[in-house]
């Protein structure tokens, strides 16, 4: 029997239990086996109760339930080559041969890097008495597919990503929960979300709550006049009889300059300037909490389904693929391929080049 194991790894994101119920359903519909590696990359370094074989109801009710239940980390020891070792033995050890990575650009990162070194894993594995050569014959090949947990939704060549709409729901709460004291008090609010080089969450809220000004990474306000800029059109919306001012900067909003602008920037702006009673509300934690969202819940299970059959397809020849969503449909694209494009974009950025980051985050 097949043995195909799933880990959720990185940020948490809402959906991700989906996810993990999804891949461990369809793996037993398929009649493998499925497993759970429990805290991220660090349950495969330490092995034992961390790998854990799931039955069908052992994913009971992960559906509805947020955040990741298998846990995630950030593992130091999978970045060296001796915890990767340990992780290949530890996977070799219990018969699995294929692993669902869900997270964000470094877990998938981690994935591929570990599925090219793994011949040579199972080499020293052998050579140090580990492993048997019958065991390294065996599972000579690791099989990988991605599934890209990310409530930013900042991984190129996807449409979107697990967890980024149920992100963007939680910010739409909040700030409509705001704008009703804004309207009471006839105040200001800037708001922060989450999105170190992606503007997705702040673009789409803003859009959403109907808000006055947002600051995203890929597109800085124009010039050195951008504060007489947002001054004019918030005076002008004031001016129209508007009660409340919203304002949301993305976490990694810059200027034309790429200097950082932070929602404190903002909040001294609209006081001192337009002397509006103004609020700072940095969202934070949650953000990224809570019940995922009908979309998301589906395009998990739908992503988990898909993940089963992209390890049941593959071949060692070809690149791991990472399931991504195109125009409503998943589609089977080149993981490294993907995260490569997703460090791009950030480079482009970097180098003003905001067309080109658009255009490498989506480059069909
Ligand atoms: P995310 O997946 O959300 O981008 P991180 O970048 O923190 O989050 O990566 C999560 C984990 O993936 C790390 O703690 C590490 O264990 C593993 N990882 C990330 N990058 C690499 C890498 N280049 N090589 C090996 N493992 C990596």
């Amino acid at each position: 029997r097949r043995k195909i194991a799933i880990l959720t790894s990185g940020g948490d994101a809402p959906g991700m239990n989906a996810a993990v119920r999804g891949v461990v359903r369809t793996a037993i519909m398929r009649g493998c086996d499925a497993y759970a590696v429990h805290e991220g990359y660090q349950g495969l370094v330490d092995g034992g109760d961390m790998i854990k074989k799931m039955g069908w109801d052992d994913v009971q009710g992960y559906l509805t339930t947020g955040g990741t239940v298998i846990g995630t980390a950030r593992c130091k020891a999978f970045r060296e080559r001796w915890g990767r070792l340990k992780a290949a033995k530890n996977l070799v050890k219990n018969g699995i041969d294929a692993l669902v990575v869900c997270g964000g650009d470094g877990s998938l990162t981690g994935a591929d890097l570990f599925r090219g070194e793994w011949p040579d894993l199972l080499e020293e594995l052998v050579q140090t008495n580990e492993l048997t050569k019958d065991e390294a014959a065996t599972f000579s090949h690791l099989n990988i597919v991605g599934l890209v947990g990310s409530i930013d939704n900042d991984m190129s060549s996807t449409d979107i990503t697990i967890g980024a709409v149920t992100c963007l729901h939680r910010i739409c709460e909040s700030i409509d929960s705001i704008s009703s004291t804004a309207s009471s008090h006839s105040r200001a609010f800037v708001v922060e979300v989450m999105g170190r080089h992606c503007g997705w969450l702040a673009l789409m809220a803003g859009i959403a709550t109907g808000a006055d000004f947002i600051f995203i990474p890929e597109r800085p306000p124009s010039g050195d006049n951008w504060q007489d800029e947002m001054c004019a059109d918030i005076k002008k919306h004031r001016d129209l009889g508007k009660r409340k001012t919203i304002v949301i900067v993305c976490e990694g909003a810059i200027d034309s300059n790429l200097q950082p602008i932070t929602a404190k920037d903002l909040k001294d702006l609209l006081t001192d300037r337009l002397h509006l009673d103004t609020r700072m509300t940095i969202l934070g934690h949650v953000q990224r909490g809570g019940k995922p969202c009908a979309f998301d819940r589906n395009l998990a299970t739908i992503q988990g389904i898909e993940a089963v059959e992209a390890v049941l397809a593959s071949k060692p020849d070809v690149p791991s693929p990472m399931i991504a969503m195109c125009e409503n449909r998943t589609k089977r694209i080149d993981l490294m391929k993907a995260v490569a494009l997703t460090g791009e974009v950030a480079k482009a950025i970097g180098r003003k080049d905001f067309v080109a980051a658009m255009q490498l985050r989506d480059p069909a």
